[in-house]
């Protein structure tokens, strides 16, 4: 890989982290750039089906984790509609 192409990768990873990924009820948020379970730092309350969290990624090896980069993940629940 060429530097340049490192560093297109590299942005495409904060843009994904800034962006939010998907977090799964069985696996959590995974970090983009590492593929590493992010651990959570802090849950928002459920906004309409839409629940955000804030992660960061804590292998040493990983750039995120040494940038100290936040990652946020957005959580969607699928079963929707309350019904009463
Ligand atoms: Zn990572």
């Amino acid at each position: 890989m060429s530097s340049q192409m490192i560093t297109v990768w590299l942005l495409q990873i904060q843009e994904e982290a800034e962006a939010g990924v998907v977090f799964s009820q069985r696996h959590g948020a995974i970090c983009p750039a590492c593929n590493q379970r992010a651990k959570i730092y802090s849950t928002r309350p459920w906004e309409g089906s839409v629940r955000i969290r804030y992660h960061r990624c804590s292998n040493p090896q990983c750039f995120l984790c040494r940038a100290g980069k936040t990652i946020k993940s957005v959580e969607e629940d699928v079963t929707g509609v309350e019904t009463a």
